[in-house]
């Protein structure tokens, strides 16, 4: 089996796996999911898409632009050869792909397989934040439906419309990891890395203690204030646009989360001078990348000479994307609108997140 154990999560269930490379993102998906992806997928390339025609013709971001790209499905049953994986890894590197199809399978186990949003990043710090008052959609069972209630009016989601889900953090500010309680972390078998687990989230109250969370973990590096000030600037830009767009996306984003992304390694900061676009393009960056250097080393392409570090510096630092749709919907329907229980948690984190930038 050419795949591994993803083990880079924030948050969520196990069974997630990546290729060798690291560069694929390989989920099992019940059929909302599926369809959610490929709905954008359809929308993406339409003309008069539901994606573009309020938002863009606003200056907005559409909703496909916050979410990782789509690259395609596998079924568990299917014995996926080498060949595959490696076709694969060559449809991660074009920018448009077709789907790999299985359309009767839905109902077995599926694999959608996105872009690894940690693709190109040294050591990445990930945080996984759950939007939303509502946690439940009409398919939950009474039971589900009075847990999730529950879950919600004991935790910031109910008072906020969010909450920290998980955090993977890059262990080398350990001093600054007294805001957990043991049984909320664990390190990973090579001590690099620390995974704090959704008790340490559930247990938050305040705003003031969001605010002390997100300060530890832009803090999780060791590059300085400038650093930090500058990613968390940027975070803030990043959900006032992710707002907009929200604003204009006939949606319903159930259990949906933001993760929250950026580089700690000091070397790869220092290369990139911290300009940081609001929307990431490593995924088309990666692609070329290994596009010219499957030629031979050549660095010469017609006639010009491709400079591959001047490249790699394209990749980002930091990226917020939107993510986990198994109880979401885009809105094809009429019945669907602007999916205020989202925007209305978004906001709050926003005005925390000014707070935060204002102490900076
Ligand atoms: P679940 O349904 O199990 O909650 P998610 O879609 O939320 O699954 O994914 C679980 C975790 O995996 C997230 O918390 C995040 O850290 C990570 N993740 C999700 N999508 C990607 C991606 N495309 N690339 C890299 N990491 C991802
Ligand atoms: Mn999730």
């Amino acid at each position: 089996m050419p795949f591994k154990d993803f083990e880079m999560a924030a948050a969520g269930h196990t069974g997630i796996m990546t290729d060798e490379e690291e560069s694929l993102f390989i989920k099992p998906v019940l059929k909302q999911e599926f369809d959610f992806y490929n709905t954008i997928k359809e929308e993406t390339f339409k003309e008069n898409s539901l994606l573009k025609n309020d938002a863009e013709n606003r200056g907005v971001l559409p909703i496909n632009e916050w979410i990782p790209k789509y690259i395609g499905s596998m079924s568990k049953t299917s014995n996926v050869s080498k060949e595959d994986v490696e076709k694969m890894g060559d449809l991660a590197n074009m920018s448009i792909q077709p789907v790999y199809n299985n359309t009767n399978s839905t109902s077995e186990a599926q694999y959608i397989v996105l872009e690894n949003l940690l693709n190109g990043y040294r050591t990445p710090n990930v945080m996984d934040i759950k939007l939303g008052k509502i946690l439940y959609d009409e398919s939950a069972s009474v039971d589900k439906k009075n847990r999730l209630i529950k879950v919600s009016s004991e935790t910031t989601s109910g008072s906020l419309g969010f909450r920290i889900c998980g955090m993977k953090l890059a262990n080398q500010c350990e001093s600054n990891y007294d805001l957990f309680q043991p049984s909320e972390f664990c390190y990973n078998n090579m001590n690099t890395y620390i995974s704090v687990n959704k008790t340490f989230g559930r247990r938050l109250k305040t705003p003031a203690e969001i605010r002390e969370s997100l300060k530890l973990f832009f803090n999780n590096h060791l590059m300085g204030e400038e650093y930090t000030r500058s990613i968390i600037k940027m975070f803030n830009m990043r959900l006032e646009s992710l707002i907009d767009t929200l604003e204009n996306t006939k949606s319903k984003f159930i259990s949906s989360s933001i993760l929250l992304i950026f580089e700690s390694n000091i070397d790869r900061i220092r290369e990139h001078e911290l300009d940081d676009d609001l929307i990431d393009t490593d995924f088309d960056i990666l692609g070329y990348l290994e596009e010219i250097c499957d030629e031979d080393q050549a660095m010469e392409i017609e006639g010009e000479v491709i400079d591959v570090e001047d490249i790699k510096r394209g990749i980002s630092l930091s990226k917020l994307k939107l993510v986990d749709f198994g109880h979401s919907v885009i809105g094809k329907n009429t019945n669907i609108d602007v999916d205020k229980n989202t925007i209305d948690g978004l906001k709050v984190l926003k005005d925390i997140f000014q707070q935060l930038s204002n102490e900076f």
